[in-house]
C-alpha cells in the first residue's frame, strides 16, 4: 500500500493545485494521501472533489508552524474535521499571524528599495496566504538575488534586513487543538530542527503530554541512519510512525509524491487503526 501523509498544494507553498496533485497521486498509484498545507485547510475541499471518482483515500491534514522554547517546529494534524469551529479559529489565528508577518516583511523590503513586495508575493501565490518563499521569488524576479536560497540568506533569514519573527501557537496548543478536534498529532521531520538528543527527548515528552501520538519516520529524503534513530524513538516512547514525501514541486523536492521509501517493519504505521 502506498501512503503519503505529507504534501503541499498552491494553498500554501506547493507548486500544484489539489486537482493536479490528485492526477499525480493516481498516476503514482497512491492509495491514501494527506494534503498538509502550512496552517491551512483551504485546499481540502478541492482535493476531495478531485478524488471523488478515484480509488484514493483522502486524509484531511494540516502542517502547523509552532513554537517550542526558542525553536520553530512543525506539527502535522491528520484526520481533521473540516467543520469544527474551534479548530478553524486556531487556523484563522495562524493565518492572521502569517498575514501580519507578510505585511511586516513587505515594509522592511520597501525600506531596502523593493516596492510593493506584498502585492507581488500575492500575485505569485495566487492568494493572500503568502509565505517567505513567495517573497524570495519576488526578490528573484526583481533581480535582487540569483536564486531563492539567496533570498533567505541575504534578506529573509534570521538577522537579515527583512527578517520578521512570527508569533506562532505553541506545540502544546497545536497538539491540543488537533486532539480536541478528533485528529492525530505528529511531529514533522523531527531531525530537521538541529535539536540535541536531550532536547528532542524533552520535546517528545511535552508533545506526548499534550496528546501527541506520532512522529514522521520518513519525510522526503531520509537517510538510513536517521530512519534507524527515529524508529528507536518510536519504540522507546511508544509513538506511531508516519510517512510522507513533503512534496512541494518537481524543482524543490527530491522526493516525488508518494515516492518516499517504505516504512521499516519494526515500527507501527499511524494508519494501523484507521479504516481504509
Ligand atoms: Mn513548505
Ligand atoms: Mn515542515
Ligand atoms: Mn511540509
Amino acid at each position: 500500500m502506498i501512503v503519503d501523509l505529507h504534501c503541499h498544494s498552491t494553498f500554501s507553498d506547493g507548486a500544484h493545485s489539489p486537482e493536479t496533485l490528485i492526477t499525480m497521486a493516481t498516476k503514482a498509484g497512491i492509495d491514501a494521501l494527506a494534503l498538509t498545507d502550512h496552517d491551512s485547510l483551504a485546499g481540502l475541499n478541492a482535493l476531495h472533489q478531485a478524488a471523488s471518482d478515484k480509488p484514493i483515500r483522502i486524509i484531511n491534514g494540516i502542517e502547523f508552524s509552532t513554537r517550542w522554547k526558542k525553536y520553530e517546529l512543525h506539527i502535522i494534524g491528520l484526520n481533521i474535521p473540516l467543520d469544527d469551529s474551534t479548530f478553524s479559529a486556531i487556523v484563522i489565528k495562524q493565518r492572521n499571524s502569517r498575514q501580519q508577518r507578510a505585511l511586516e516583511i513587505s515594509r522592511k523590503l520597501d525600506a531596502v528599495g523593493v516596492e510593493n513586495a506584498y502585492d507581488k508575493a500575492c500575485q505569485i501565490a495566487g492568494h493572500e496566504h503568502v509565505a517567505r518563499p513567495h517573497f524570495a521569488k519576488v526578490l528573484l524576479n526583481e533581480g535582487r538575488v540569483k536564486d531563492l536560497q539567496s533570498g533567505f540568506d541575504r534578506y529573509l533569514g534570521r538577522g537579515k534586513p527583512a527578517y520578521v519573527p512570527t508569533s506562532w501557537i505553541t506545540v502544546e496548543e497545536a497538539v491540543s487543538a488537533i486532539v480536541a478536534a478528533g485528529g492525530q498529532a505528529v511531529i514533522a521531520h523531527p531531525l530537521k530542527y538541529s535539536l540535541t538528543r536531550t532536547k528532542l527527548r524533552e520535546l517528545i515528552n511535552d508533545f506526548k503530554g499534550a496528546g501527541g501520538i506520532g512522529i514522521e519516520v520518513i519525510s522526503g529524503e531520509t537517510m538510513d541512519s536517521q530512519i534507524a534513530e527515529l524508529v528507536k524513538l518510536c519504540n522507546r516512547f511508544e509513538l506511531l510512525a508516519s510517512t510522507g514525501s513533503d512534496f512541494h514541486s518537481e524543482k524543490t523536492s527530491q522526493t516525488k509524491l508518494g515516492q518516499q521509501r517504505p516504512l521499516p517493519l519494526n515500527c507501527k504505521p499511524i494508519w494501523t487503526e484507521w479504516t481504509f
